[in-house]
């Protein structure tokens, strides 16, 4: 059980500290969960493979939760009702309503702000400062539960995790994501993975998702 308590890098809208367990040297790896809270797997899965560690990791930095306010509320979006993957400052971001399916089978008819502008909202903030200050080779975004590994730009890293997954490797979701954290990323020269878990129960992420959350956490081979 890991003892390390995480530090705070900022607060969400409603004043809950957005934490990070750092890693005990260099960060070559950002893994963050939970940037839509209605994906609390991501989080709980993330959380157990980090109570795997016997110390803190030596290249990993770690975010169980990116938007704590929605996942205590349940939403999508944060406490102001912003999808946060669709406010990071990019090129692309719109400022038009962005809708999503409340589940695979829906119309997409959820309507979500992107923000007031872009990168206004702190979760946003707080989680690009983190990245300027730590300068991670790659952040792996976790998300669910369209069961893929998405990246701009194949990487080596997101084809072992293609294959160790079992899941395809694409380079969109294949609908536009404008101001999402990915589109962010390659405007600024990070590389991000998005990590998409399949639609499945908890106990099944945990006996599928864990094991490869704990080797990309310690640093193992995929
Ligand atoms: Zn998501």
């Amino acid at each position: 059980m890991l003892s390390l308590e995480p530090e705070p890098y900022g607060n969400s809208q409603l004043g809950v500290p957005l934490h990070v367990w750092r890693p005990r040297s260099d960060c070559e790896l950002l893994l963050f969960a939970g940037i839509h809270g209605e994906e609390p797997e991501t989080t709980i899965a993330l959380s157990r493979a980090l109570r795997h560690l016997s110390e803190p990791p030596q290249h990993c930095a770690v975010v169980l939760a990116a938007n704590p306010d929605g996942l205590t509320r349940g939403t999508r979006g944060n406490a102001n009702g912003v999808d946060l993957n669709r406010n990071f400052p990019s090129d692309n971001w719109q400022a038009n309503p962005v809708t999503h399916r409340s589940t695979l089978d829906d119309p997409s008819d959820v309507r979500l702000s992107p923000g007031t502008h872009p990168g206004s909202e702190a979760e946003t903030q707080a989680l690009i400062r983190l990245i300027d200050e730590l300068e991670p080779d790659v952040v792996i975004a976790l998300h669910a539960p369209l069961a893929c590994i998405d990246e701009s730009i194949e990487s080596p890293l997101g084809a072992r995790l293609a294959e160790r997954t079992g899941m395809p490797h694409v380079r969109d979701v294949g609908y536009p994501t404008p101001g999402s954290f990915g589109s962010w990323g390659a405007e600024n020269g990070v590389s991000v993975i998005t990590y998409e878990f399949p639609m499945a129960t908890l106990d099944e992420h945990v006996r599928d998702q864990v094991p490869v959350l704990v080797d990309l956490v310690t640093g193992a081979e995929l």
